[in-house]
């Protein structure tokens, strides 16, 4: 991947309150978290800003687990018969919004369908609704979406505009627990019709959970990013989830390499 610093990759930088170093600085994980802004070394640049912190605390968007691993990815239990393929928006939509296929139809206070334009070369897929989403009723909402929001322009994108946004399942599961293998299985199709109806060319996928669901593994996000995978024959980019990222700094400068391997790949360059 290729990363040449022209003034827009700066202005970028910027956008994501990246700082960029001096080349011949190299930039450790113990200064880079002592930052309000993360710092970006300008000769080994993102990719190199040191090993993955061990964090305390695991929350939910955590790229490690936090328990046991509840097996997203194992073989998905009694394969759902799919009865949403062939729906349009609009009555997928009112699908998602009247569905009880699961469990979590019974905590939920309202399901999240998605945000964006019907078609769209950019789609942004994340882990499961948190507290704000089930409130407000839409993907990325509060801090973590604010942070995505400047994500996205810094690559020059807009939700509201050029890309759309969904969650890998539509309800929240209750007391922060994560959806279990049947429920995501449950909610797939929604999901994969989604993608068939809005055709992107690039799917950036972030959080742990989203990922692993999305790509049926229980590898972490660190072993897995870097290198472009595929969902339904589009290229999947997966990063850090902007909850995660507004926790830990530091891995900002990877979420912006996972940008760039993206931007790359659009560009016919990754
Ligand atoms: S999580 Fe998905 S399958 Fe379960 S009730 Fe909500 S919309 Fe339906």
């Amino acid at each position: 991947m290729t990363l040449a610093l022209d003034e827009r990759r700066l202005a970028m930088l910027r956008e994501m309150g990246l700082r960029l170093l001096p080349p011949a600085s190299p930039t450790t994980a113990a200064s880079l978290a002592a930052t309000p802004e993360t710092e970006v070394g300008a000769g080994a640049l993102l990719p190199a800003l040191g090993a993955e912190k061990q964090h305390e605390a695991p929350a939910r968007h955590d790229p490690e687990p936090l328990r046991a691993p509840q097996s997203p990815a194992a073989p998905l239990v009694a394969r759902v018969v799919d009865d949403r393929a062939g729906l349009g928006w609009d009555e997928l939509r009112t699908a998602v919004a009247a569905c009880t296929a699961c469990g979590l139809s019974g905590t939920r206070r309202q399901t999240v369908f998605g945000a964006g334009p019907a078609r769209a070369d950019w789609m942004v897929i994340g882990d499961p609704p948190d507290e704000h989403e089930d409130a407000q009723g839409e993907p990325f909402a509060g801090p973590p979406g604010q942070l995505l929001d400047s994500m996205l322009r810094a690559i020059g994108l807009d939700r509201q505009r050029n890309v759309s946004i969904a969650n890998v399942l539509k309800c929240r599961a209750p007391a922060g627990r994560n959806p279990e293998p049947q429920e995501a299985a449950q909610c797939e199709s929604f999901l994969r019709r989604q993608v068939e109806l809005v055709q992107p060319r690039i799917i950036l996928v972030m959080g742990r959970f989203a990922v692993q669901t999305l790509l049926r593994t229980q590898e972490p996000i660190g072993r897995l990013r870097g290198r472009p995978h595929e969902y339904q024959g589009v290229p999947v980019v997966v990063t850090y989830h902007p909850a995660y990222l507004l926790r830990n700094l530091a891995d900002k400068g990877k979420a912006w390499a996972d940008l760039c391997l993206a931007m790359d790949l659009m560009d016919g360059r990754g």
